[in-house]
């Protein structure tokens, strides 16, 4: 059955020092803990994978890269190859998370092409998708979620596609404070459960790990994963802090 994960996203925070603290601080916690069975991810800058992959323990906390290039190798000035990332000795790299989608421009067809060069790299994409608030207003959230699975996703085959983790991140709940209510987040993940199952099959539906994201924290956490196609969060502001980050992968 599929693993429930919490993912933590720190985005473009924390200097090298700061970021090597926090993952020690979050190891620590994540040491104690009783019941390991949930997947903890840390997402970190570019800068921070080599340093802290070296340092925390491989079993107790996964780490991811942020983003990837749509390109294998070349004449790319500023741009992160997934191949490069892969030997920094990581596992996980988030693809077409909404603040990429809309400040860089990322659109289905370029994911499409960094989920494969992930893959062909042996990394794990933890591929966000979400409707923003417009599309939600008028009652057109499936068709944006839908259309970015099947443009950004569908064409894997189905070993490609069961090392895929979903994220669906509704773009107005993202570090606005906003969070879908649980019933909302239900209601998507079930529909992303069952594109998967009309374009794979049920198996490999059950086995797909779909985390929520947008405005987590440890207030609503146990509220949202109770849900039965809930299984996980991708944790932005309050990955940022141990203690509440700790707090949520404690939420199962
Ligand atoms: C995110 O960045 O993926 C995210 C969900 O952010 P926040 O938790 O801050 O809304």
């Amino acid at each position: 059955m599929r693993k429930r994960i919490v993912a933590g996203n720190w985005k473009m925070n924390k200097t090298l020092k700061e970021g090597i603290e926090l993952a020690r601080e979050i190891e620590l916690q994540v040491e104690k803990q009783e019941d390991k069975s949930a997947g903890v991810i840390i997402g970190l800058p570019f800068i921070h994978l080599s340093e802290v992959s070296k340092i925390v323990n491989h079993k107790l906390i996964s780490i991811a890269a942020q983003n990837c290039s749509s390109e294998p190798r070349g004449a790319f000035t500023g741009e992160v190859s997934a191949e490069m990332i892969k030997s920094t000795g990581i596992e996980y790299v988030i693809i077409g998370h909404s603040e990429r989608r809309s400040y860089f421009n990322e659109d289905n067809e370029t994911l499409n092409k960094k989920v494969k060069l992930a893959l062909e790299n042996s990394l794990k994409p933890i591929f966000c998708i979400g409707e923003q608030l417009e599309e939600r207003k008028q009652e057109k959230q499936f068709e944006a979620v839908n259309k970015q699975l099947r443009e950004g996703l569908f064409d894997l085959d189905d070993e490609e596609f069961s090392k895929i983790i979903i994220a669906y991140e509704p773009v107005w709940a993202i570090g606005t404070g906003e969070t879908a209510t649980p019933q909302q987040a239900q209601e998507m993940h079930k529909y992303i459960r069952k594109l998967v199952t009309e374009t794979y099959n049920q198996e490999i539906a059950d086995n797909t790990t779909i985390l929520y994201g947008g405005s987590c924290k440890p207030t609503n956490a146990k509220e949202l994963f109770s849900n039965p196609d809930v299984d996980g969060g991708l944790i932005g502001g309050a990955s940022l802090k141990a203690d509440d980050f700790f707090e949520i992968i404690n939420s199962f």
